[in-house]
């Protein structure tokens, strides 16, 4: 039986901070699956910051979104309905066909998930993309030894509030976040383990972060940009390893940004900077999820989500997302 299914469009393109009418939810019939398809009845819904720039009309690694259709982005769901051998009806999958209430695809593109121990959600959170970013840049791109001080900017956010848990992992001896807002500020150093944090909308970040690590630091792990990226020059050691997440300072500008005006002393810091796009290394996938099936299994790694019911709120749920009404991994449920 066709079903009708509800999905966000991108109707315009967003002109610095998007805004409800650059989208719009429009209602739509799917078929029954054909040969080797699917239907998944989603059930949760990943609004992700990369989605952001994949909004412009520019050439990047994710393609844009194209102007009057649907969106994409990960997703897990139930399928309901199957014509593909391999995945039977009720299996949880995780897949790309996000922003919607049911996805019609390909069985080859949905990844059937164990939910014996994890709640299907984790799969877009600790054990999916987000956690194996925060892993990725603290092994292979910005790898922290024991005893390093590792400061992470976007720390009370989905990959950052997993980062600092994970650097602990890996033998950090003293561990700095940085969030917005003095509730986060607490949250990093009472629920997520940072020794210390840092609320940057106080301003003057460079004395913060200096005060925080007083020897400096060894491993940045930048979410952020800007002026983070800055401050975390200013207080580098030699040597220091900088991993080149992101930099949400800037997804909405329109003129030029504000960045880093003390890059000459990366050559006599002898600093290394690396940006990174996580899946360029997925052969690491497996081995992340099974130290961080163990990381969770013992307690070390603390977990947060923000959830937001409905797709009606699914564009509030990535615009709250980007302005930081989350903690930890914004999330949208649509069913459970
Ligand atoms: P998130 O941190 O859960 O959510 C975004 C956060 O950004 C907000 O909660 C907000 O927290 C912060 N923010 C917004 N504007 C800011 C500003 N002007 N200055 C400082 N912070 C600001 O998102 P996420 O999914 O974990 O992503 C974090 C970063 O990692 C993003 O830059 C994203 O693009 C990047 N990323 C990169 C890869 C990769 O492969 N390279 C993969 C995944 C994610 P506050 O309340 O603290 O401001």
């Amino acid at each position: 039986m066709p079903v009708t299914s509800r999905e966000v469009h991108l109707v315009a393109r967003p002109v610095g901070e998007p805004v409800p009418a650059d989208f719009a939810l429009v209602e739509t019939t799917l078929p029954d699956p054909g040969p080797g398809q699917v239907l998944v009845r989603n059930t949760w819904l990943s609004v992700d910051p990369y989605m952001r720039g994949r909004m412009n009309d520019v050439k990047s690694y994710a393609p844009p979104y194209r102007l009057g259709e649907p969106m994409d982005g990960r997703a897990v769901g139930t399928v309901v309905a199957s014509g593909e051998l391999s995945v039977p009806v009720g299996a949880t999958v995780l897949h790309p066909l996000g922003w919607r209430e049911h996805a019609l695809l390909p069985g080859g593109d949905v990844r059937i998930v164990d939910t014996a121990a994890v709640p299907a959600q984790a799969y877009l959170n600790a054990l999916g993309m987000v956690g194996f970013t925060a892993y990725v840049g603290l092994t292979e791109i910005a790898p922290v030894r024991e005893g390093d001080v590792v400061f992470v900017s976007g720390a009370a956010g989905a990959v950052g509030s997993i980062a600092g848990q994970i650097a602990r992992a890996l033998g950090a001896s003293r561990v700095i976040g940085s969030a917005g807002g003095p509730e986060k500020k607490r949250r990093l150093v009472e629920e997520f383990g940072y020794d210390a944090a840092i609320d940057y909308r106080e301003g003057d970040l460079e004395r913060h972060l200096a005060e925080a690590a007083p020897d400096g630091i060894d491993v940045y792990f930048d979410n952020v940009g800007g002026e983070h990226l800055q401050a975390a020059i200013a207080v580098a050691r030699e040597h220091t390893r900088i991993a080149l997440c992101g930099a949400i300072s800037q997804y909405n500008a329109t003129g030029p940004v504000t960045g880093p005006n003390n890059l000459r002393l990366a050559m006599g810091k002898r600093l290394s900077l690396r940006g990174f796009i996580v899946s360029d290394h997925a052969h690491l996938m497996d081995e992340y999820v099974r130290r961080a099936s163990g990381w969770l299994a013992d307690g070390d790694l603390r977990v947060e989500e923000t959830v937001v019911d409905g797709i009606d709120n699914a564009v509030t749920a990535f615009l709250d997302m980007m302005r930081g009404a989350n903690t930890g991994k914004m999330l949208v449920r649509l069913a459970d």
